[in-house]
This record gives structure tokens, sequence and C-alpha cells, in this order.
């Protein structure tokens, strides 16, 4: 397993729509590896494929935050929101691409997902709490959708700024 460098927003691949999978390979088992291993090393508690730069339909997430429990990690290929609750909820969301800024985002409080895991089976489980808000956050960049489009365009202006001049202090420090 190897860490993958997560991309930073604003970038053209987190825009674009993700190719379904079509085949579950050893390249594919060794990026969704590689892209649990990355998201625990954050840490975080999702990441999809556009965020390492991969344009397959696959995401990977664990939402278990208590320390003593044990974890949970998921790969979902081609996700699917099947049904969503007319209850929503408002989660205060962050992003792996998007560092350090994190904003409320109302999604429904529950949903349910096909997918199909990487033994190749169709799955369908219904989401609630964290786990519904970030198995829509992933599904989200499979389709080229960030959570600051759900923002003003004047705070997603404000993000978007802030981002640009992080990008342009990490370059010039890996010049320097
Ligand atoms: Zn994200």
């Amino acid at each position: 397993m190897a860490l993958r460098s997560i991309l930073i927003h604003p970038d053209p691949r987190l825009k674009k729509r993700a190719d379904p999978v079509r085949a579950i390979d050893d390249d594919l088992r060794r990026l969704a590896d590689d892209m649990l291993e990355t998201m625990y090393d954050a840490p975080g508690i999702g990441l999809a494929a556009p965020q390492v730069g991969s344009n397959a339909r696959l995401l990977v997430m664990d939402c278990i935050k208590d320390k003593d429990a044990a974890p949970r990690p998921m790969v979902l290929l081609n996700p699917a929101i099947e049904w969503t609750s007319d209850e929503d909820s408002t989660y205060e969301e962050g992003c792996l691409s998007i560092p350090d800024q994190f904003a409320d985002v109302t999604r429904p409080a529950e949903v349910d997902v096909s997918w199909m895991g990487l033994d190749g089976q169709q799955h369908r489980e219904r989401f609630s709490g964290l786990w519904a808000t970030c198995v829509q956050h992933e599904i989200d960049h499979l389709n080229g959708r960030l959570f600051i489009d759900y923002l003003t365009p004047l705070k997603r202006q404000l993000i978007t700024r802030k981002m640009v001049k992080l990008k342009r202090e990490q370059a010039r420090e890996t010049t320097a």
C-alpha cells in the first residue's frame, strides 16, 4: 500500500464526472487500498477516486470516530442513491481537497445507496447520521461536485481564493 497525493481545489480533475468501473482488477484493488491508507493518514472519513487523480467511480469511507471501536473500512464501486428521506440534516462539512475550510451543508438525513463491492457483489444499505452525509459528499465528488458548490457564490469565491493562495505557497515551497 502507498499514500497517494490528494488534489487540492481548484483542479479541473475535481470537476469531472467519474467513469463507471467495469472490471475489478489488481490496479483497482491497489487504488482502493491506497485510498483507504491515504484517507486514514490524512486523517479523513471519506475519499473519492477523483481526489487522487483517478476517474473511476470508486469511493472509500469509514465514519467510525470512536477510537476504541473496530474500524469499518468500506469500498463502494459505482455507488447510486436509491432513496432519500424527506427529513434533512445539516452538518458542518470539510473536504480533504479543501483543507481547513468548513461550512454547514444541508442534505437528506437518510439515504439508501446501492453499490458493487470489491467482491463483485451488489450491496444496498441505509445510511444515517454522519455516514449519510459522508456518502452523499463522496458521491458528489464522483459527479464533479464539491461541498462548496452548495454555498453562496460569495462564500465559494472566498474559499477558492484561499485555496489558490495555498497552492501557490505549496508550489513555492517545493521549488525553493
Ligand atoms: Zn470531499
